[in-house]
């Protein structure tokens, strides 16, 4: 037990689970948001201060070794990592602050969903840990989920809500454009150091944007602005490099976008010839919207072979809200990439729809099962077949969707003789990483001079 741990409260732990996780009341407080990836949080927390939050991104991985302390090791990474950062940094306030340290003046950002894996459970855990600590237990937790599509009722004002979610919406894209940007750029720069010398001006360019115009819904000003942005980024390219094979990352969400996590693997696989495509942020988003309209319809299906017309036009308005709803994000989406897409071509963000055809209905995969089994079954397939070389799996050491999402991928990508491969973490360094990715990228490359070869002149 750690020497500040109170002795056992009990029945009060429990209660604190409801308490004090839930949809608080962010203003006059100050929000602690982890990082998952770099660009999407520091623009989420533009997104925030826009509409008047005291947001902050947390320093991140610094405090892995509290997050460990914390836990029994048999929980997923991610969870560890992200413990360790509010711990780490809490430390480092009460350290900054003194006496003057209020532990109730903070609120902490996670996330949960409705299962079946375990990401609904970080909250709680978290929650016992900050309520085991000397005064941490006044530090609320608030927590969006995505089974009401991470609704913000309760958190800000009602006549700021629909807009602070489409602020919040399209700075995640253009966190994912950005990310987009510098995949493309940094394997073809005609100087090294310029893609990301461009890439840390360039979010804070957006943040600004973000900040300063989101509240006011002046979202044509950020999407000029990130026009400008892929204007320079063009710039940085030696245009007269050849083409490197095209790799595919799926895979769990947090692990393939926290870098410190995956001990930049990008970075790693382009050392190696790579030009790799990170799946975004967004699709996520994009999913959970689809998934909802999904159950929707079929509720109302239900509702009608009972004949029951109160809950059917119950379940018709919610549809009608998420299909609204993924028409609109749909619709950034592609204002974001068309802009960008003036000036550098990067790769389209994955209609879910299009993934979700890629199961061949439902034959390899259901989106019925729920997590992110389906994006990485769907998207690696979707991938194959707009022409990349290779297909990196990424996550946590027992993460249980991804693993789901190698056994069915590994045959079938074996059988359509596309380079496939694990890449799993837990915090610790695995000797033979770096040659299992350069065999891998020996094969990318060898799928890549006899996709060219095929292709008719
Ligand atoms: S997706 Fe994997 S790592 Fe993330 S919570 Fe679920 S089981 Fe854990």
């Amino acid at each position: 037990m750690h020497p500040d741990a109170e002795p056992n409260r009990g029945v009060r732990q429990f209660d604190s689970l409801t308490n004090q996780i839930g949809k608080f009341n962010v203003v006059d407080k100050t929000l602690l948001v982890p990082e998952m990836s770099r660009a999407g949080s520091r623009l989420l927390v533009a997104a925030l201060r826009s509409f008047g939050i005291d947001a902050r991104v947390m320093e991140s991985y610094e405090g892995l070794r509290l997050g460990k302390r914390f836990t029994s090791g048999k929980e997923c990474f991610p969870c560890q990592v992200t413990l360790g950062d509010v711990l780490h940094h809490m430390e480092a306030e009460k350290e900054r602050l003194g006496d003057s340290f209020q532990p109730e003046n903070y609120l902490y950002c996670m996330a949960e969903t409705g299962g079946p894996c375990r990401f609904g459970m970080y909250a709680k855990l978290h929650r016992i840990v900050l309520d085991s600590l000397g005064g941490l237990g006044k530090t609320r937790i608030v927590s969006v989920t995505s089974e009401d599509s991470y609704a913000v009722d309760g958190m800000v004002g009602r006549e700021v809500r629909s807009n602070f979610s489409r602020t919040a919406y399209l700075a995640i894209v253009i966190a994912d454009v950005l990310d987009r940007m510098l995949q493309r750029t940094r394997p073809y720069e005609k100087h090294s150091g310029d893609a990301d010398a461009h890439f840390e001006d360039a979010l804070a360019t957006m943040a600004d944007a973000i900040e300063v115009h989101g509240r006011k819904k002046g979202y044509r000003h950020i999407l000029r602005t990130v026009e400008g942005v892929a204007k320079r980024a063009r710039e940085i390219i030696d245009p007269g490099m050849r083409p490197k094979p095209l790799i595919g990352i799926v895979g769990e969400i947090y692990l393939r976008s926290h870098t410190a996590s995956n001990q930049d693997l990008i970075r790693l696989l382009e050392s190696h010839g790579a030009e790799v495509v990170n799946a975004s942020i967004a699709e996520w988003l994009n999913y959970v919207s689809h998934k909802l309209m999904r159950k929707a319809s079929r509720d109302m299906t239900y509702a009608m072979t009972k004949r029951d017309v109160g809950s059917c036009i119950r379940y018709l308005k919610a549809w009608l809200h998420h299909r609204i709803q993924l028409t609109y994000q749909y619709l950034r989406l592609d204002q974001a990439y068309r802009r960008v897409g003036r000036h550098l071509h990067i790769h389209q963000d994955h209609r879910i729809s299009r993934i979700e055809r890629q199961l061949d209905n439902d034959r390899i995969f259901t989106f019925q099962v729920g997590t992110e089994a389906a994006l990485g079954i769907g998207g690696a397939l979707e991938y194959q077949t707009t022409g990349f070389d290779g297909i990196v799996n990424v996550f946590p050491f027992t993460c249980m969707p991804s693993t789901m999402c190698s056994a069915i991928l590994k045959p079938i990508l074996e059988r359509m003789r596309v380079p496939y491969i694990d890449s799993v973490y837990d915090g610790t360094f695995q000797p033979n990483r770096e040659a299992a990715i350069r065999t891998f990228m020996h094969q990318a490359a060898q799928h890549q001079e006899m996709r060219l070869s095929r292709r008719p002149w």
